[in-house]
């Protein structure tokens, strides 16, 4: 009995520890965490919002931006997002999205994380600067059907390929600044002047070589939704589209009336981008007087610094040597 009743301290002493150690470990692991939470883990999901946010946030204390992985075909808008992706944004502190139906698995990231504040740019800039709303996207949407998600880019009716304005592009450098401001006050300063930085510098170094004089009211046809915010950076007049950011069946009828819209108004110049747009430019080039050239949309790929500077640039030389 008097032996039982040793053991029975014993485990309890031991049982007593036991939780003493635990609790200790729990606190660290806590206290751990805490001071993990100071540093802010800024998500970017395509690579036009990336190299924004990079250039705003700059060297910042404190703050780190991780891009989510990107599609390597096809457009951003028919992308979904991986588990690891997911995974990633759980440890988030904000995702910042291109927006306007760009990103089709929001609403799942939304669902998985409600208390993850979204910085939207296209949000930011639909009111305040020159969005393209497509006339004929309820017809488009009847005739082409190349999603099954709501969620799709055509639904809308407006483009939501922003970013390839560098007019509006600005807008939403400025919303990323304004958004993250917002969020972490101590750096705000540091992402107004960052954010005014990259925009001079956008401005000073971003060359069209004169198109927009060259091409200014000049009609011109894109293969590639996208491309309509290049030709309306330099004031070219769309006289045709065909949306071919996807692998879809094109009608031989769609393909006439684009090569007579092409010849009946004298279009000089085809924006395309190579992997969907090369087939129907190769048929271009041999049926009109047209030419075919193909530009960059940033949507594959790694970027890092000033390539959206560079990549602008290197569009707009491809055009100017193509006259
Ligand atoms: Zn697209
Ligand atoms: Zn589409």
């Amino acid at each position: 009995m008097k032996k039982s009743k040793y053991l029975f301290v014993l485990l309890l002493l031991i049982s007593i520890s036991v939780v003493l150690l635990c609790g200790t470990f729990f606190y660290v692991k806590l206290n751990n965490k805490e001071s993990d939470d100071s540093e802010l883990l800024v998500m970017t999901s395509c690579n036009p919002v990336y190299l924004a946010t990079i250039n705003v946030v700059g060297d910042a204390e404190g703050v780190t931006v991780q891009n989510l992985s990107q599609p390597t075909t096809g457009c951003l808008h028919d992308y979904t997002l991986t588990t690891e992706d997911m995974k990633n944004l759980s440890k988030a502190d904000v995702l910042i999205v291109n927006g306007g139906g760009m990103e089709g698995y929001l609403e799942d990231v939304v669902e998985a994380y409600p208390n993850l504040p979204i910085i939207d740019t296209f949000e930011a800039v639909e009111e305040d600067y020159p969005v393209i709303i497509e006339e004929e996207a309820e017809e488009e949407e009847e005739d082409h059907s190349h999603g099954t998600s709501e969620e799709h880019h055509h639904d809308e009716g407006a483009n939501s390929h922003i970013w390839m304005s560098e007019e509006i592009y600005a807008g939403q450098v400025q919303a990323i600044a304004d958004g993250l401001a917002a969020l972490d006050s101590s750096n705000a300063s540091v992402y107004a002047s960052n954010a005014d930085t990259f925009v001079s510098v956008m401005d000073s170094q971003i060359d069209n070589q004169g198109l927009d004089e060259t091409l200014s009211g000049a009609n011109v046809a894109v293969l590639h939704e996208a491309f309509a915010y290049t030709a309306q950076s330099l004031g070219a007049n769309i006289v045709a589209t065909m949306d071919l950011d996807e692998e879809r069946q094109v009608s031989a009828g769609e393909v006439s009336d684009f090569i007579d819209a092409i010849n009946e108004n004298n279009v000089q110049v085809v924006f395309a981008e190579y992997d969907y747009g090369h087939a129907m430019g190769e048929l271009i080039t041999e049926q009109t007087d047209a030419k075919v050239v193909y530009l960059e949309t940033l949507v594959h790929g790694e970027y890092s610094g000033l390539d959206y500077i560079t990549v602008l640039n290197k569009n707009y030389a491809v055009i100017k040597n193509s006259l």
